[in-house]
């Protein structure tokens, strides 16, 4: 009985209409991956649309950004704070991160958990990573994804 109510405690569960809400994000950015911010608690969930400026940064400096936005996304950091910090005078704090895949399985790639971890943690230890799959126009998979400080790991998450 204990364990089934830790379990309960564990789940982190994305709201139906959030899910529906990055799914369509996801398919409007396609074939470039789309990215975001959710912030608030398992009952209130809002969802913060950020823009893909990785084809820019690819442009401006191709060495350091070797790939362009269909398979990688970069958000401004400027914009990622402001984020962060008006939600967080509204009581919210950072639930989950998303982005999508296109043509590509919803997985954790090598370069997602570089992206997520500075000095081998991450910046949102508590925060459910969720990745979004589309294929040929279509949403294909979602998948999340959570950090485990013991292992130091990323571990797939059930989030639906
Ligand atoms: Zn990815």
């Amino acid at each position: 009985m204990l364990n089934h109510v830790e379990l309960l405690i564990n789940d982190m569960k994305l709201l139906k209409n959030i899910i529906e809400e990055i799914c369509q994000h996801a398919l409007k950015e396609y074939p470039d991956e789309c990215c975001g911010i959710i912030t608030g608690n398992d009952d209130n969930q809002t969802v913060h649309l950020c823009e893909n400026i990785q084809n820019k940064m690819h442009a401006e400096d191709p060495l350091r950004f070797p790939r362009d936005a269909r398979t990688a996304y970069f958000i401004e950091r400027s914009l990622f704070d402001n984020i962060i910090s008006s939600s967080r005078k509204q009581g919210e704090e950072v639930f989950a991160l998303y982005h999508s895949h296109a043509e590509h399985e919803a997985y954790f790639s090598e370069e997602d958990v570089a992206a997520q971890t500075v000095f081998g943690e991450p910046e949102f230890p508590d925060a459910l990573h969720v990745v979004v799959s589309v294929m040929d126009r279509k949403i294909h998979g979602l998948k999340c994804f959570k950090w485990n400080g013991e292992n130091q790991v990323f571990y797939s998450e059930d989030c639906i």
